[in-house]
């Protein structure tokens, strides 16, 4: 099977809308699409007819466009059953552990709960992507809005057992100001410094830093390092528990 075709769409401040095609079927995903004309001139551009909305979570920046778009292309809303009354025009609920297919191409949902009590994630492993919304960023991770530190570390912890190989198709630029934040708690990790230098110089010719590989977030990103060893010998919790380690490391970004 082909993998699906997958273009990025910057909108509002530092969002991503993606769009997915199945080659075989020609579906067409839209996930996430935080607002409708963007979204419905690239599809026209690239001649693609919008089949699905793929939602990660309830917030604006992720809904905002599900009803106009669904009102312009007669697509099926997908999203959350764990939260399906905050999601505009849901058609089809899915759970942790379903799977969907769009033409051809199967993704796998997983149930990540932490910035939303509600949030999921879409695996389509025959492409290597994931579909995270504000779970997982580059080097950083969704604020703990609705959900708990043990809850985030769960689903993270879920997310980073992924293949390598893996792209992180997350719903924000925020990689360089999570870069600044990961310095101050794991300065002294080789493949931090490695990917810092990799995005300063993306940015300076105005490039993406999304999406990323699964390989170098577990390597550099601090929040799926809380078991490791150095990074709670750096934020002075050597031997605690991951959780733990976690939470201080959450906090830590909040206030930064
Ligand atoms: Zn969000
Ligand atoms: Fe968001």
């Amino acid at each position: 099977m082909a993998a699906l075709d997958i273009r990025q769409i910057p909108v509002l401040k530092d969002n991503f809308v993606y769009l997915a095609r199945e080659p075989a079927s020609g579906a067409v995903a839209v996930v996430d699409p935080a607002v409708v004309e963007p979204v419905l001139e690239e599809a026209q551009r690239l001649g693609w007819k919008i089949t699905h909305i793929l939602n990660t979570h309830h917030h604006g920046d992720h809904v905002g466009g599900n009803l106009e778009i669904k009102a312009a292309t007669g697509c099926t809303i997908v999203g959350p059953g764990h939260d399906s009354a905050r999601i505009p025009g849901i058609d089809i609920e899915v759970r942790d552990g379903d799977s969907f297919a769009l033409g051809y191409a199967n993704a796998e949902v997983f149930f990540v709960p932490g910035h939303t009590s509600g949030h999921i994630a879409y695996w389509f492993k025959d492409s290597a992507a994931l579909f995270c919304g504000d779970t997982l960023f580059s080097i950083g991770c969704g604020r703990l809005f609705e959900g708990t530190a043990q809850q985030m570390w769960t689903s993270l912890s879920r997310l980073k057992a992924l293949p390598p190989q893996t792209q992180i198709y997350c719903a924000h630029e925020y990689t360089e100001s999570n870069i600044r934040f990961a310095l101050s708690v794991d300065a002294g990790n080789a493949a931090l410094q490695r990917r810092a230098a990799e995005v300063r110089s993306l940015r300076a010719v105005g490039k993406y830093t999304v999406p990323s590989l699964m390989s170098d977030e577990r390597a550099a990103n601090p929040f799926l390092r809380a078991d490791a060893p150095e990074l709670a010998a750096a934020v002075g919790m050597a031997g605690r528990d991951p959780v733990d380690v976690f939470a201080e490391v959450r906090r830590r970004k909040d206030v930064f």
